[in-house]
């Protein structure tokens, strides 16, 4: 199994969501099966406790499992089924790790969120993953992971620390870190500010994770120097930072990915190339 992390910095409700769904398409038009999990670190075990008004549209799964709204994205951009399990939430994780505590499962040791709610992030995600959401038999190839929040919450601390050491067991070609930033325009002038977007992938290398690709939110579309910048800083090649600028409607989003070749880096990434099955791969 190869895994995509998609994570954000600097704001909440940049379009992690929507980015990570959009490379669910790309990479699904490249003929490779992909299947998605999205991480929410908040303590409500489920979203059917959250009122709308504040949360957003609660999707409810063809299992009866009230999710965040991240999932119906899923659904409708990569015309997949999920499962209640492919949404994880902190609330989901200590209720199995209690669950098991009061059973007697840790045989007399200290349960502690190092390594037990980290072992469970880690087993929830390898075991969902596996899980075939398209209809055909057998898991995908491709299990695109979105972390809620903004790099840097306490709330997403245990997770970010579960995904550390996932990188690092399935090792560098079976992962590929793909980091959402935002890029502001200050001023009359209108330059294109990187500062955020270094300090949140700052942030992100001092948790033990590199990002691979950027994903960089911006009004306009960035300019070639603002790329430069952010490829000397962020230690990024600039083929590997991808622009998506507001656009009038999502549905543009998977274009405007593939348009600037975020298939072929994260294919790259992914050493896809050496099992390559369909022509588009090659
Ligand atoms: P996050 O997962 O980071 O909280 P979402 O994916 O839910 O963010 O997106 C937040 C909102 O921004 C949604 O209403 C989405 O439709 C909108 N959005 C995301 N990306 C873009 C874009 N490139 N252009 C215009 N609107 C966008």
């Amino acid at each position: 199994m190869k895994y995509v992390l998609v994570t954000g910095g600097v704001v909440s409700g940049l379009g992690k969501g929507v980015t990570a769904s959009s490379i669910g398409v790309v990479l699904k038009s490249c003929g490779l099966r992909v299947t998605s999990i999205k991480i929410d670190p908040y303590l409500n075990t489920d979203a059917g406790t959250m009122s709308p008004f504040e949360h957003g549209e609660v999707f409810v799964l063809d299992d009866g499992g009230e999710v965040d709204l991240d999932l119906g994205n899923y659904e409708r951009f990569l015309d997949v089924t999920l499962t209640r399990d492919n949404n994880i939430t902190t609330g989901k994780i200590y209720q199995s790790v209690l669950e098991k505590e009061r059973k007697g499962d840790y045989l007399g040791k200290t349960v502690q969120v190092v390594p037990h709610i980290t072992d469970a992030i880690k087993n929830w995600i390898e075991s969902v993953a596996t899980i075939p959401v398209d209809g055909k038999d057998g898991a995908a190839d491709v299990c695109v992971i979105e972390l809620g929040g903004t790099v840097g919450d306490i709330e997403s601390m245990p997770f970010i620390e579960a995904l550390r050491q996932l990188s690092f067991s399935v090792g560098k070609e079976n992962f590929c870190l793909i980091h959402v930033s935002l890029v502001p325009v200050l001023g009359v002038v209108g330059e294109q500010k990187t500062k955020p977007t270094q300090h949140s992938v700052r942030e992100l290398r001092a948790l033990g994770l590199t990002p691979d690709l950027l994903a960089c939110r911006s009004s306009q579309p960035i300019q070639e120097n603002t790329k430069v910048k952010l490829s000397q800083f962020c230690h990024v090649p600039v083929a590997n930072i991808l622009n998506i600028h507001d656009v009038p409607n999502i549905w543009h989003i998977p274009l405007l990915l593939r348009n600037q070749n975020a298939h072929e880096a994260i294919i790259k990434q992914l050493n896809f190339y050496s099992m390559a099955t369909s022509p588009d791969l090659k």
